[in-house]
């Protein structure tokens, strides 16, 4: 499980997470909504490394990735070597592919394995015809990433992402670079993985959606958890006034 505890982050003068703390328990699907600018994905990218801390820890499964010492307000991060053994643990999903597009879906799927954790092709292939059956896309393999689709693309994005067997899916926003009819696919491909119970945070703009397919959901505004809770509750009886208007303006 994940524990982030008392999270700051600021760009210059700007503070983006002022004191964020968020537990997540291993299976549990938490997605998180908020105004655009809020600081939802400055905090995915915090948990995965992609942008540093101020202050605040993040220890997942028990083992420290940063904390910072009592009386301190500095972060002290683990040895780069931990802290990457930490990462690995986690898949990401964002906005926008980044697929590479010199490579066939099937190499997209394999490249990571390869590199990473140096396996041979034919190891990773049964893996990789898997994943790609589960996201529907096997008799695409050998196509190039320009010529799928955007929501088949995401769908590569996500086998490649689970290729590395993540125990931790983040996903920033899936749908939203891509064409309404095209968003159910890859909710559908998001909320399969719900169902096995992979542990996921989901930052959405999709309310029915977050509403469907999390445990708990947050609700991020100025930096700040607002307000969280069951999607029932926080749905349809919010607390917050902040959490009633964003609903709202969200109809
Ligand atoms: P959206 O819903 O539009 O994606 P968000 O909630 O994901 O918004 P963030 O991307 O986390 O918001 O951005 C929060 C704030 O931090 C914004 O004011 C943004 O301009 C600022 N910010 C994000 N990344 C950087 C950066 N690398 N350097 C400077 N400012 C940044
Ligand atoms: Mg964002």
């Amino acid at each position: 499980f994940i524990e982030m505890d008392h999270i700051r982050k600021s760009f210059g003068s700007l503070e983006v997470l002022k004191d964020v703390t968020l537990h997540v328990e291993t299976g549990e699907v938490i997605s998180i909504i908020g105004p655009s600018g809020s600081g939802k994905s400055t905090f995915l990218r915090c948990l995965c490394q992609l942008e540093t801390i101020n202050s605040g820890s993040i220890v997942v499964d028990g083992q420290t990735m940063v904390s910072t010492p009592e009386g301190s307000s500095r972060a002290v991060y683990a040895p780069a070597a931990d802290v990457r053994t930490i990462c690995r643990r986690m898949g990401m999903c964002f906005q926008h592919f980044n697929l590479f597009p010199h490579m066939t879906v099937l190499d997209n799927i394999l490249e990571a394995p390869r590199i990473v954790k140096k396996m041979k092709t034919e190891e990773i292939m049964p893996k990789a015809e898997e994943l790609l059956k589960k996201v529907g896309l096997w008799d695409k393999r050998d196509a190039y990433p320009s010529r799928l689709s955007g929501g088949q693309q995401q769908r590569v994005a996500i086998a490649r992402a689970l290729a590395m067997d993540p125990d931790i899916m983040l996903f920033d926003e899936p749908t939203s670079a891509l064409d309404p009819e095209l968003t159910g696919e890859v909710l559908r491909t998001i909320k399969q993985l719900a169902d096995e119970h992979m542990t996921m945070i989901i930052v959405t703009h999709e309310m029915a959606f977050a509403k469907e397919v999390a445990d708990r959901v947050i609700f991020m505004a100025d930096g700040i958890i607002q307000e969280q809770g069951k999607p029932e509750d926080v749905f349809e009886h919010p607390q917050n006034e902040r959490t009633q208007n964003f609903l709202k303006s969200m109809l």
